[in-house]
């Protein structure tokens, strides 16, 4: 009996020491990993606070740490609640089954997140359909939704759902303006539309517009969902926010498609965290994004380097050289990118790549043979 939580403990220490990269006696090798921002780990501060957090069963509501996110959350963005859950996808799912009914259709960019990365999760959660429009780097406007939206006709599907994505993924880490969001409000309040926002890295967006702010962002939005761990630098996590009657809707969906957490306030006291320390410091990230891309940009066996707006930077090959090749050549170097297909490569910044770490990716790059 009391052998068990010494085994316990002890296989804890042992990843810890063997996973952790930061930890100098396995750093046999440098490694900088900007395929994503999702790759962090947390900090030993970030641990401390999760390990010091009370939990309780959030299934029976008891977990004070999940409710105090919930309610921070919700605050910050001026919402009246909230709901943890443990991703990003799964949020943006029970919106979408939330605010839709089967057959009807979701407006969103031909490049959103929801209609490409999330297995087919509208049709196969709520039986809609994607009305997809070619966007800006992600970014639709309010006229193109405009002309998405079906009369009201028997042979049309009826017009459910708007959802963009502020900052954009695909789109390479683009936001929006904030008269552009303002027009899209004001289009689907007028129609009567929900809109919900897929703001996976909407912290991105705020810090690095400076135009609006969390409670602009939820006076506009219906529904928005947040990424905790891409930006923010938490292991698991994303919250979904919207009014209570939604949030009452949404527990029932989460509950339904498995996401119900029991002593998850482990992870919640992270977000908490986060919310507090991670969201200014953003601004080094997308100045290090900005000075990746500039140093791109003079390399001769680059092609285009795509506007570098946040902590994504998109960039492209002169036609002689593959991507592959030279994504597996920066590998055996340390530096690790990740390939979007068609000769496209990615990189991005977060709180595990210091500026030091950014000064010798860029050296890197410029001794880069190919
Ligand atoms: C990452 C991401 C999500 C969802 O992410 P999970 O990996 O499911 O947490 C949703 N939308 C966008 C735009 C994203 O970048």
């Amino acid at each position: 009996m009391c052998g068990f939580p010494v085994v316990i403990t002890d296989v804890h220490f042992t990843q810890k020491s063997s996973c952790n990269s930061r930890t100098p006696a396995v750093m046999k090798e440098r490694i900088v990993d900007l395929r994503s921002d999702t790759v962090t780990r947390p900090s030993s501060e970030m641990m401390h606070a999760m390990m010091a957090a009370p939990v309780g069963d959030d299934v029976w509501g008891d977990d004070p740490t999940i409710n105090q996110l919930q309610q921070e959350a919700a605050a910050l963005f001026g919402k009246e609640a909230a709901l943890f859950c443990p991703s990003g996808t799964m949020t943006n799912q029970i919106a979408i089954k939330c605010h839709t009914s089967p057959g009807e259709e979701c407006v969103c960019s031909d490049t959103a997140h929801i209609f490409l990365y999330e297995g087919g999760g509208m049709a196969f959660n709520s039986a809609v359909q994607a009305r997809i429009i070619s966007g800006d780097r992600g970014r639709i406007t309010a006229s193109q939704i405009a002309s998405a939206i079906n009369a009201e006709d028997a042979h049309f599907p009826t017009t459910g759902l708007v959802c963009i994505e502020n900052t954009t993924n695909k789109g390479g880490g683009a936001f929006y303006s904030a008269d552009s969001l303002r027009e899209i409000s004001e289009l689907c309040r007028t129609r009567g539309l929900p809109l919900h926002l897929d703001g996976a890295r909407i912290f991105n967006a705020i810090v690095a517009s400076q135009e609006y702010s969390t409670y602009d962002i939820g006076a506009m939005f219906d529904t928005i969902s947040v990424c905790l761990s891409k930006g923010l630098g938490c292991p698991v996590g994303s919250l979904l926010l919207g009014s209570h009657q939604f949030i009452k809707k949404a527990h029932r969906i989460r509950k339904v498609m498995g996401g119900g957490m029991r002593q998850a306030g482990f992870l919640a006291a992270a977000g908490l965290y986060a919310l507090k320390y991670n969201v200014e410091r953003l601004a080094e990230d997308h100045s290090r994004a900005k000075q990746l891309g500039t140093a791109l940009s003079d390399f001769p066996w680059v092609q285009k380097v795509y506007p570098v707006d946040t902590n994504i930077v998109i960039f492209t090959l002169q036609p002689q050289y593959d991507a592959l090749s030279v994504q597996e050549q920066l590998k055996s170097s340390g530096l690790l990118i990740s390939s979007m297909g068609g000769g496209v490569l990615r990189l991005v910044t977060h709180l595990d790549v210091n500026q030091e770490a950014v000064d010798w990716a860029c050296s890197l790059l410029q001794e880069l043979k190919i």
